[in-house]
């Protein structure tokens, strides 16, 4: 047998693995959660009603079903660009029109990305207006989605075009080690990306104010330098604007970072559980979390780079993905984007090791809380976001295991309140 059916038979077997497993693990998932609908759990029970615990089951379901739909929708779109030949088909078309040159592989990827995200749009349009909608969480008008579809259009192109443009020159100019090159471009967009994110990206889409609860300046402005973090880097955005949500996260990098409360999050709790919200957030800034987490992606971002600049070479990479390669012409955009689509499929497996990390992560940060603040807070706020979320009390421990960045709810507060003592 040729090795492209090799490669053919093993795509096909891990994107049936991929597909298999997650349906395996949606339906664990619905059916662990449905059977915990109709009691909270003991030690939530003075704390979260009944009605609250099962629209939260509800919620956890009706995601759960459109995720098993979006799979099945991505898998046969994956089939329907490789295999079934649609790759094969755009390149067709593009070479007609602009041959197989620069602008040929440029557009390729480009072309591909787009239908990608013309098959998603349906879906992110759904999960906003209906199932969002009917939990009373959407707060977003179909004007706003627009204007946000368009505004993100426009950053694509403006920061990510360039890019692409880069990478693939490198893969064409710089020889056998254009790989090298292309990662070390790439993690300095990366960085650059990361610094600027705060300032100039997040606020096209939301308004960041600076906290200044007179209440709370003070606990906020005690914690800041009992941790040592620069009193400038606490912010409040009106998430509010999109959806009812609360949440609190950590963002940018070096002078740039940033804490940010969603306003939803802050008229629900209290100033003490702001603070202790607060410290959770600044933990994972003192115990270095983004900077692990970057050398990671660096890493692996290397590593995979390296495996694109050989597989680039291979015929059978080419043909075991149902696409014919230009003999006479580069195929920089064709590998680069064949990678892109297919990458998942073969590191679906690795996502309970990324979990796992995150989840480390997360008990660390709440261990720093505990310290320099008050766990007790903290359980409090998080209670209040389980709720306010509708996210499940109750969720399936091997879905959960596989894919949460967060430790269960049960698990987390457990450990809180040991903390506590
Ligand atoms: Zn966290």
């Amino acid at each position: 047998m040729p090795m492209a059916t090799y490669f053919t038979l093993i795509f096909v077997a891990l994107l049936l693995l991929m597909l298999g497993l997650k349906y395996w693990l949606a339906l664990r998932q619905i059916r662990h959660v449905a059977a915990h609908a109709d009691a909270v759990p003991a030690q939530f029970a003075d704390r979260v009603s009944l009605d609250a615990h099962r629209k939260a089951a509800s919620y956890t379901i009706a995601k759960q079903r459109l995720g098993l739909i979006e799979a099945t929708v991505g898998a046969a779109l994956l089939i329907a660009l490789t295999l079934l030949g649609g790759i094969d088909l755009i390149a067709d078309r593009l070479a007609q029109l602009v041959g197989r040159g620069f602008a040929f592989q440029i557009l390729i990827v480009a072309a591909v990305v787009v239908v990608t995200a013309l098959v998603d749009l349906p879906f992110e349009w759904y999960r906003q207006f209906s199932l969002e909608q009917r939990y009373g969480f959407n707060r977003m008008t179909p004007r706003l989605f627009l204007i946000d579809l368009a505004k993100s259009v426009v950053l694509a192109v403006v920061l990510g075009l360039p890019l692409l443009a880069v990478v693939l020159w490198l893969m064409e100019k710089a020889g056998a080690w254009w790989w090298f090159y292309a990662w070390l471009v790439w993690a300095g967009f990366s960085l650059l990306i990361l610094v600027l994110y705060p300032t100039l990206i997040a606020p096209l889409f939301n308004k960041f104010e600076p906290l200044k609860d007179a209440t709370l300046a003070e606990r906020v402005q005690q914690l800041l330098s009992r941790t040592g973090f620069s009193s400038r880097g606490v912010f409040v955005m009106d998430g509010s604007r999109r959806s009812s949500h609360g949440n609190a996260y950590f963002t940018g990098l070096g002078r740039a970072k940033r804490v940010v409360f969603f306003d939803t999050l802050v008229q629900r709790l209290s100033a003490p559980q702001i603070e202790a919200v607060l410290a959770h957030e600044l933990g994972h800034f003192k115990l270095r979390h983004i900077t692990k987490r970057l050398l990671v992606t660096f890493a692996s971002s290397l590593a995979l780079l390296a495996l694109l600049g050989w597989l680039a070479n291979q015929a059978w990479f080419y043909a075991g993905l149902g696409v014919t390669p230009a003999l006479d012409a580069r195929n920089d955009g064709l590998a680069l984007v064949l990678f892109m689509l297919v990458l998942p499929v073969f590191t679906f497996v690795l996502a309970p090791l990324a979990s796992l990390f995150s989840r480390k992560h997360e008990f660390e940060a709440d261990a720093f809380a505990a310290r320099h603040a008050s766990a007790a807070d903290l359980v409090a706020a998080l209670v209040k976001l389980y709720e306010d979320n509708a996210a499940t009390l109750t969720p399936d421990p091997v879905h959960s295991a596989f894919y949460d960045s967060h430790p269960p709810a049960t698990i987390r507060i457990e450990r809180l309140l040991g903390a506590a003592g």
